[in-house]
């Protein structure tokens, strides 16, 4: 990533700087920073990179006239700050500091590279956002996947997409790779699957690792490299030794995890994930010069055990970032307030704010688990004492996850200790109020061992308040290891004696304003003002002459110097070595704490969920295994409930697989349809990960995707080529989203001229209905489409329902049956305060339009002459009919002088698709 390092010619090489061109050399991918006494400083090219993103001066190191080094430096005490800065614009940072002491060294001071900081592996508490996961990712492609993806056009489905067959058949899907996402910070580690290139792309634009290794295999196809490119500053590609290959990166993982085989994680040895999963611990040990012993297990997430969320649709429903309009009105705390996420968040912890995150991301799609995580929100809510408890003691359990991290590198400070040994104190009482809940999955988590033994050595040995710092003593509590605490009581005493020496001198010499004091360049010392210098005896010795003083020492005074400086030297070596040890008693402690953090932090999501439903009055809903209907009944949005000043007007939905698979929604702007859309996505969504849903009452049968497509116009987020997107994004739906999903398709077709529009949209309803069959609400302003429910069987019409007084029209939110049949257009100008002349004359316009252009009627319908009577009968016929009767039937149902010519041509496709 870096051109290598330019060094003049004529440059002087001092040791120091043979020292640190040795130490670049080893990291060349990195900003070296290079200890010199109170500063870290960068060299040639990475000073030169370095300042403008740190915003400090470049400067140049003088070596003689003609030669110099451009350079520059931070202060060491800031060095946090500097590196956020540096992380952020994607690069990596070495840490080169000393390691012995200046004052000690013979010579040249020893530095070495302590750690590699780099966005993917931080564990500094100062650097991360504790509710954010911080994932590295490595990933690996079969080498068979450049034929795969050749033999058809880029993205058809029989070149790299999931067979049908396939969905279903975990495991047994073509892998054409995987990726491999590990936390540093919290030890959290998994691999994914990906069948297809569009899969891998979508999925990395999910779960958004800081950082990218390309771990070998083939090259990584081009959409992956395109969301590098945009998402993620900070790509490795392995290389030399770090390279691995399928056998070693096998043993690599088992000697981790101290197991034989791999197959216990599931994973085959010769697959693309064991390269990635090996390759991303590697890294991350070799950066954190860590063994990294909290990572405990490799998980396999499959993509398809998870209701699959893309990235489009998190944006479109906006779970945790808003969208739009809403995203630049919104700043700081309040952002998130709007949000999904902002609504749903109640945890009281760091990793119950995680997980949580992670549940929303990822919900469920086993009917059994999701009711699990059900039953536990539900009794959870209906306990309001409990849950205030539970949620007071949780805020004080702290983030164990991420400290026993900090042990295991070794990082860990004294008030982290202090931090885990309060939040440990907790569990206990913590997990006595679910002990006897009725949810089995409470039940489950009450059963985590508390860690009652390290609890109590924390609690023993840890002072009770710890300083900051190891080197100022005063971490270890008293009682622990009595040498030690014969030398704090030396030095206290010192104190004293000092203070006794000072008094005998005084009386020995008869100065009343003698004064034993202490400074770092001479130690103790006994001050005589002038006026008093000819009392001095004999044998004082004169150290330093101030203004209006002298300064001495005595042979007694020096001793007792060397006694008090050894005890307290010896003070903080004992301090440092018990601490050591502690930290070791954590991380040895590694997998029943990453178990209890676990616990712990389902719990803060299930309370949090619990929190919500009895505030905002949710209800619980009935899940169904997938294939089954959607049913919600007086469904609100869990979002814009809380966020508007009028009252919300619940709506129901009824979806199914037979009678009302497609619900074509129409109705004027702003009457409401986007929000009802995303309130049934939403309330899926919600219902998936497991927390009570805005609704009187909901049965819902799983889905195993939600999609959704906003159309060009309504997406302000957005403004590239927006029809391209709208087009590229409907396709994607269009190939993959099978029975089982949702669709939410909101005024797709906007971003064109009417006809097109018109006819895509057309062309798409027809195909979810015919070959795709995905639930879908489909809201669209072309109320010409609502003549469809009349050809297909499986189409039903909904309007938002509006009155019309005094010639203006008042909202009512709430969704009926039928079809609006026009599109009131101009109804909302004249709200707008449109000048009433244009009104006029825009109503004129549409008259003439509307009569000209779609029907001599002057009706604008596209199917006119289907009476539903008419539509249901081929529905029957197509179950027990050959294809070529229902195609006679349909022709003689048709009534072609009330045909539009678009629809005669939409009627022709469908007829021909039925023949075959
Ligand atoms: P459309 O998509 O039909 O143009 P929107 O869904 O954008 O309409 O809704 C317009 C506004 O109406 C929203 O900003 C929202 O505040 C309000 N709204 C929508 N649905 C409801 C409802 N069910 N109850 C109360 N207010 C609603
Ligand atoms: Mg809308």
């Amino acid at each position: 990533m870096s051109d290598p390092v330019v060094r003049p010619p004529t440059l002087h090489l001092t040791p120091m700087l043979r020292q640190y061109l040795a130490v670049k050399a080893q990291h060349p991918d990195a900003i070296v920073l290079y200890r010199m006494g109170d500063f870290f400083e960068m060299f040639f090219d990475d000073a030169v990179k370095a300042a403008p993103i740190l915003e400090v001066q470049l400067t140049a190191r003088q070596r003689g006239s003609d030669n110099e080094a451009p350079m520059c430096g931070v202060p060491h005490h800031a060095l946090d700050t500097y590196l956020a800065k540096l992380l952020a614009a994607g690069l990596k940072a070495a840490i080169c500091d000393q390691v012995e002491d200046p004052a000690k060294a013979k010579g040249l001071v020893r530095r070495e590279v302590v750690r590699v900081v780099t966005p993917g592996t931080l564990s500094d508490p100062g650097l991360l956002d504790s509710r954010e996961e911080n994932l590295l990712a490595a990933v690996a492609w079969s080498e068979g996947r450049g034929r795969r993806e050749a033999r058809g056009p880029r993205g058809e489905p029989g070149a790299a997409g999931p067979g049908p067959a396939g969905r279903d058949a975990p495991g047994e899907r073509p892998a054409i790779g995987a990726g491999a996402f590990l936390d540093v910070s919290t030890g959290d580690f998994f691999v994914r699957r990906w069948a297809s290139v569009e899969e891998a792309a979508d999925d990395l634009a999910l779960l958004r690792p800081r950082e990218l290794l390309l771990a070998g295999g083939a090259a990584p196809p081009a959409a992956v490299s395109e969301w590098a490119e945009r998402d993620c500053p900070c790509v490795t590609a392995l290389e030399g030794d770090r390279l691995l290959d399928p056998r070693r990166a096998a043993e690599l993982l088992q000697r981790h995890f101290g197991t034989g085989t791999l197959r216990g994680f599931g994973l085959q040895p010769d697959e693309p994930a064991v390269l990635a999963a090996a390759a991303a611990l590697a890294y991350a040990r070799e950066t954190q010069r860590s063994e990294l012993a909290h990572v405990q297990a490799l998980a396999v997430r499959e993509v398809q055990d998870r209701l699959v969320l893309d990235a489009a649709t998190l944006a479109n429903l906006e779970v945790f970032r808003p969208a739009g309009a809403a995203a630049a009105a919104a700043t700081g705390p309040g952002r998130r307030r709007v949000t999904l996420l902002g609504v749903l968040d109640h945890t009281a912890t760091p990793p119950g704010g995680r997980l949580l995150r992670e549940w929303l991301r990822r919900p469920l799609r086993d009917p059994e688990a999701i009711g699990r995580r059900h039953q536990a929100v539900a009794e959870l809510a209906a306990d309001h004492p409990r849950r205030e408890r539970l949620r007071g003691r949780l805020a004080r359990a702290g983030d164990p996850e991420r400290l026993l991290a900090r042990a295991v590198l070794g990082t860990l400070m004294p008030r982290e200790a202090a931090a885990l040994r309060d939040g440990l104190a907790e569990a206990p009482a913590i997990l006595a109020e679910i002990a006897a809940a009725a949810a089995p999955l409470l039940g489950e988590l009450a059963a985590a061992d508390p860690l009652p033994g390290l609890a109590a050595e924390l609690a023993r040995v840890l002072e009770p308040a710890p300083a900051a710092n190891l080197d100022e003593g005063g971490v270890i509590a008293a009682g622990v290891d009595p040498e030690l605490d014969r030398y704090r009581s030396l030095t206290r005493d010192s104190k004293r004696h000092v203070l006794a020496l000072e008094a005998r001198e005084r009386e020995r010499t008869g100065i009343a304003s003698l004064k034993a004091r202490y400074n770092r360049v001479f130690g103790y010392y006994l001050e005589v003002s002038n006026a008093n210098q000819a009392r001095v005896p004999a044998d004082y010795i004169r150290r330093q002459t101030l203004a209006n003083a002298e300064r001495y020492v005595t042979t007694e005074l020096k001793e007792l110097e060397e006694q008090i400086l050894a005890a307290e030297e010896r003070q903080v070596a004992l301090e440092v070595q018990h601490f050591q040890g502690l930290t070791a008693t954590v991380a040895a402690a590694a997998a029943g704490l990453h178990a209890l953090a676990a616990a712990l932090g389902a719990l803060d999501v299930l309370a949090s969920f619990a929190e919500v439903a009895a505030r905002q009055r949710y209800g619980c809903p009935q899940m169904l295994p997938a294939g089954g209907p959607i049913a919600i009944r007086e469904g609100r949005h869990p979002v814009v409930e809380q966020a508007s000043r009028d009252a919300f007007v619940p709506n129901d939905v009824e979806l199914d697989a037979e009678s009302a698979q497609i619900v074509l929604l129409t109705g004027p702007n702003m009457g409401g349809k986007s929000t009802y859309l995303r309130q049934v996505a939403l309330i899926v969504l919600m219902a998936q990960a497991g927390s009570l849903v805005p609704a009187e009452s909901a049965a819902i049968g799983v889905v195993d995707r939600i999609f959704t497509r906003v159309g060009a116009s309504d997406d302000l987020a957005r403004g590239e080529s927006t029809f391209m997107v709208e087009m590229i994004e409907t396709a994607n739906i269009l190939r993959h989203a099978t029975e089982h999903s949702l669709v939410i398709l909101d005024e797709v077709g906007r971003g064109t001229a009417t006809f097109d529009g018109l006819s895509l949209a057309w062309a798409i309803v027809e195909h979810l209905h015919e070959h795709r069959r995905p639930k879908t609400l489909f809201a669209t302003h072309y109320h010409e489409l609502t003549e469809l429910a009349a050809l297909l069987p499986r189409v039903v019409n909904r309007t938002m329902a509006v009155k019309e007084w005094d010639e203006r029209i008042v909202f009512l939110r709430r969704v009926e049956p039928g079809s609006a049949d026009k599109s009131y257009g101009l109804h909302v100008a004249r709200l707008a305060g449109l000048p009433p002349a244009v009104i006029e004359r825009a109503a004129e316009i549409l008259a003439n339009l509307e009569s000209q252009e779609y029907d001599l009627a002057g009706r604008p319908r596209l199917a006119r002459g289907h009476a539903p009577a008419a539509a249901a009968d081929p529905a029957q016929l197509t179950l027990f009919a050959p294809p070529e009767q229902v195609v006679a039937s349909l022709l003689r149902a048709v009534d072609l002088d009330q045909l539009s010519p678009l629809a005669a041509l939409n009627l022709l496709h469908s007829l021909k698709s039925r023949l075959g």
